[in-house]
């Protein structure tokens, strides 16, 4: 199954893609639906309205999770490339709600910062509450899978040994178009899915999510050993190589840049990167 938040007329709304249809759930959006513990036989058996999905107009996938937890260091390839040892436990940092932006929806580049970079992500949604999970209750609370790119302002990320500056700069990172059960993936709660992300049409990382050190599932079973994960919760998984911080000259994103983001099965992102004009005072 395949799910999503479209903005309508009346407010934001849970949608079931099929197809090239969106048909709506009677739930304000993706969060609220699965917070209902009969969330995939709402969602299944949903007859709402239906939009094309085409000229939808998509909301950032959960537009206000409880929690945001992204993970830093996390594909192997690009761990022992950079010689560097795999890592005993995975970096966590957070981000906030007021982060996100749609699918398809501008990227802010604030004039506070000079630097902004991009990270392709595959993000896992929560789809149970679950709290010191065992293997088999980690995967079981996995509703889906979906992409998110954690647009990183890496000037503020390297000011102090504390990431979190740089990473919830507001309406900086894309999370959409679609969650897909695992059922439909190669993989499933760990999903194999090819992983790309374009600047201007460029291609600027490229991977394969079969290749993340710490997998969805366990993440959820050492985050969960620290706080309840709940429904419509979000862990960004972390990003391969190909940053623009890491090249060489180093490159960032600049107003108009369009920024493609894309994992196999998932969906594709695309956004255009564009300054914010503060109001005046
Ligand atoms: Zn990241």
């Amino acid at each position: 199954m395949r799910l999503t938040t479209l903005r309508t007329p009346d407010g934001t709304r849970a949608g079931r893609v099929d197809g090239e249809t969106v048909v709506e759930i009677d739930a304000p959006e993706l969060g609220a639906l699965l917070a209902d513990p009969a969330w995939r036989e709402r969602a299944a058996t949903a007859d709402g309205p239906c939009h094309a999905l085409a000229g939808a107009d998509l909301a950032p996938l959960v537009p206000r999770p409880g929690k945001i937890f992204c993970v830093g260091l996390n594909y192997r390839s690009h761990i022992l490339e950079m010689g560097r040892e795999l890592p005993e436990h995975p970096t966590l940092f957070a981000k906030f709600p007021e982060a996100l932006v749609g699918p398809h929806d501008a990227v802010s580049l604030d004039p506070a910062s000079e630097k902004v970079d991009w990270e392709a992500e595959l993000a896992v949604v929560v789809g149970a509450p679950v709290r010191r999970a065992t293997e088999a209750e980690a995967e079981a609370a996995i509703a889906g899978f979906a992409v998110l790119n954690d647009v990183t302002m890496r000037d503020w990320q390297y000011r102090t040994l504390q990431w979190l500056q740089g990473k919830t700069f507001e309406a900086t990172t894309p999370f959409g178009p679609q969650l897909v059960t695992p059922d439909e993936l190669p993989g499933g709660v760990r999903p194999a899915l090819d992983l790309t992300c374009a600047v201007d049409g460029e291609t600027v990382q490229t991977a394969n999510t079969s290749d993340l050190v710490f997998d969805p599932v366990a993440l959820i079973a050492y985050i969960s050993q620290i706080v309840t994960l709940n429904p419509g919760d979000v862990i960004a998984t972390g990003t391969p190589g190909g940053v623009g911080h890491a090249r060489k000259p180093p490159r960032y994103l600049s107003d108009g840049a369009v920024l493609t983001t894309e994992i196999d099965g998932l969906g594709t992102q695309r956004n255009t990167a564009r300054a914010v004009v503060p109001a005046p005072v």
